[in-house]
């Protein structure tokens, strides 16, 4: 089969995006395949990743399809990549673990701040209704629009700007993901979450950061610290 109608083929089973696999044909196979079931294999299964969720929707999303043509061999291997712009995509396993974390069963509102690549992006209009997501770099936010929009993934709503302050019009979420860190919780992201709903961010400095889930319960917020991270600094408003 030629690469354009394989390309075609990948393109129209990924209408809708958080559509379930069972509603469409699966994908033809491709080179990417056997990476893509290892990464989930060794680096996710075998690291404790558990939500059966998370774990079948990274073994589908095309992850090679979201970094530089020149990185695509290394797409699934285990760490972060370069994205341009001094900003990478983040490692699988941290991806996973922000989605698991998440807890998302399928009819959720859900924010991300630091689109990037759009990887988490897509990963998450399949565990998720509506996913809206900000980009304070211009050039990335483009990018990661016009990829999305190649995948399919209708329910994800592309933004450009600082997400310090979240997306008011579009509040409250069921789950807020955050994929730079700021030195403090942004408030607004507190004030946009649902009663029971999950803050996943990272919190601290370049060699010092926490990553948190944040709950509002009706008692008031609860936090749990989740892992070590490394991610870029939230830029904009957090830092001044
Ligand atoms: N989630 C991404 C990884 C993002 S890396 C992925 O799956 O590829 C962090 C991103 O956050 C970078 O693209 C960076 O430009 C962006 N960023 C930094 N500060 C930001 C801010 N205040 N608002 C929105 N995005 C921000």
């Amino acid at each position: 089969m030629s690469s354009r109608i394989r390309r075609l083929l990948a393109s129209l089973w990924w209408l809708g995006c958080g559509v379930s696999s069972r509603d469409v044909p699966p994908p033809a196979p491709d080179a990417y395949d056997e990476p893509r079931a290892r990464m989930v294999r060794e680096q996710l299964v075998g690291r404790g990743i558990r939500d059966q969720r998370v774990l079948e929707v990274m073994g589908r999303v095309p992850r090679h399809e979201l970094v530089p043509e020149r990185d695509r061999n290394d797409a699934y291997e285990d760490g972060p990549l370069p994205i341009g712009e001094g900003q990478t995509i983040s490692q699988p396993y941290i991806v996973a673990a922000m989605s698991e974390a998440a807890a998302l069963s399928g009819n959720e509102r859900v924010l991300e701040i630091g689109t990037g690549s759009g990887y988490q992006a897509a990963v998450l209009s399949a565990l998720a209704r509506e996913v809206y997501t900000i980009e304070l770099e211009p050039v990335l936010a483009a990018r990661a629009k016009r990829d999305l929009e190649r995948l399919g993934c209708t329910n994800v709503h592309t933004r450009t700007g600082d997400g310090y302050r979240g997306w008011p019009e579009a509040a409250p979420f069921d789950a807020i993901l955050v994929t730079a860190a700021p030195d403090h919780v942004p408030p607004a992201l507190i004030d946009q979450l649902a009663l029971g709903g999950r803050l996943v961010i990272p919190v601290g400095g370049s060699g010092d950061q926490q990553l948190w889930l944040f709950t509002k319960t009706e008692r008031g917020v609860e936090r749990r610290a989740l892992l070590p991270v490394r991610f870029v600094p939230l830029r904009g408003e957090s830092q001044k």
